[in-house]
């Protein structure tokens, strides 16, 4: 997409980690006339998907989940991070290992909200190592959910992530795919 591009190379900041802020439009505060258009993107890219559902992690995943879940007439549900949901609700979970926080965590979601037989289109920010998207995997096949794709709006191609996904047979879009950050260069596929 080569707004979302655009909006990287004008807007991005490369951490010396390797970690890209996008706080300016995504991560802290959300430019919403362009989230809008993300929406629009991820629904015409997964028009045909057969997806019901929209399956995503807080926090930096649920703007991009509920824009996607407009545009396409889907439910959006986000697990939670380092949570106990009510001790009478019954959960799946998975545990992630965050790269921008260096540590584990465990997301869950209530059984209420993923049923078996249920399509779900994963959504998320960033994609690096793959941890997040993995998580959310390992929910939906616990929960017998079938991952008809997946769609961030940030790869970094280089941390594999998205190849490995791929490599196992799912479709994954990404909005805009980073090659190489080299201190303040932002490098696209
Ligand atoms: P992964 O699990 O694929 O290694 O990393 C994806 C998760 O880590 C995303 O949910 C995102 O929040 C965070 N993340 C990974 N890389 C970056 C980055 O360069 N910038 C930001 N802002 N978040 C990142």
């Amino acid at each position: 997409m080569k707004r979302m591009e655009e909006k990287i190379l004008a807007e991005g900041v490369v951490m010396p980690n390797g970690v890209l802020k996008v706080g300016s439009f995504l991560n802290q505060q959300i430019d919403t006339r362009f989230l809008v258009e993300v929406g629009e993107e991820i629904a015409r890219l997964f028009k045909d998907s057969g997806a019901t559902k929209i399956f995503t992690v807080e926090a930096s995943g649920i703007a991009l989940a509920v824009v996607a879940g407009i545009a396409m007439d889907l439910p959006v549900v986000f697990a939670k991070k380092n949570r106990q949901l009510n001790v009478n609700v019954e959960t799946y979970s998975s545990m992630v290992y965050s790269f921008t926080h260096g540590a584990d965590t465990k997301i869950v979601v209530s059984k209420e909200y993923i049923k078996p037989g249920e399509k779900l289109l994963l959504v998320d920010d960033f994609l690096a190592h793959g941890s997040a998207l993995n998580g959310l995997i390992a929910i939906a096949e616990d929960a017998g959910a079938e991952v008809v794709g997946c769609c961030v709006a940030i790869e970094k191609s280089y941390q594999n992530g998205g190849d490995n996904l791929r490599a196992r047979g799912y479709r994954v879009e990404s909005l805009a795919i980073i090659d190489q950050l080299v201190e303040t260069d932002i490098l696209f596929k």
